[in-house]
Parts: structure tokens; sequence; C-alpha cells
């Protein structure tokens, strides 16, 4: 049997930690929020988190801004 391919990297945005994309939690802007994609088949430009640990508490505007190349005017954090 042949071993699974799962080298998937992604960067955290926040402390720019590298590791397998399970690792992270993505999200997406999507009529002015940020929003976590759960299943990753959102579109359009979207950032990693951690999920461990507290990056997540660390997301702000200009994180965001960079990561996502936003025009936003502020961000509200959406967890549904
Ligand atoms: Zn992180």
């Amino acid at each position: 049997m042949k071993k699974k391919k799962n080298n998937q990297l992604r960067t955290c945005s926040v402390c720019r930690r590298k590791d397998n994309i399970n690792q992270f939690t993505r999200f997406v802007i999507e009529q002015n929020n940020l929003v976590i994609d759960k299943n990753r088949d959102k579109k359009g430009r979207g950032m990693n988190i951690c999920k461990e640990g507290d990056c997540i508490s660390k997301i702000n505007f200009n994180l965001v801004k960079k990561a996502l190349k936003t025009e936003l005017k502020q961000i509200k954090i959406r967890q549904d």
C-alpha cells in the first residue's frame, strides 16, 4: 500500500509557523466579516491561523489587511 500523500503545508499568518494544513483554521472575508472556513471550500483569499495556542486571539485589523489584502474598514469575527 502506498502511503497517503499528506504534505500540504501552510503558514500561520500570526506567528509564521509552518505546519500541516490540518493544524490550521482557515479564515476568509465574507460580507465584510472575517469568517471561519470550516470546510476549506470558500472562495477567495484565505488566511491560516494555528488551531492550538492563542494565535486566533491575536488576529487584528492590520494583520488581516496584510494577509488578505483587503480594504476592510473594520473586522468582525463570526464564529458560527
Ligand atoms: Zn500561529
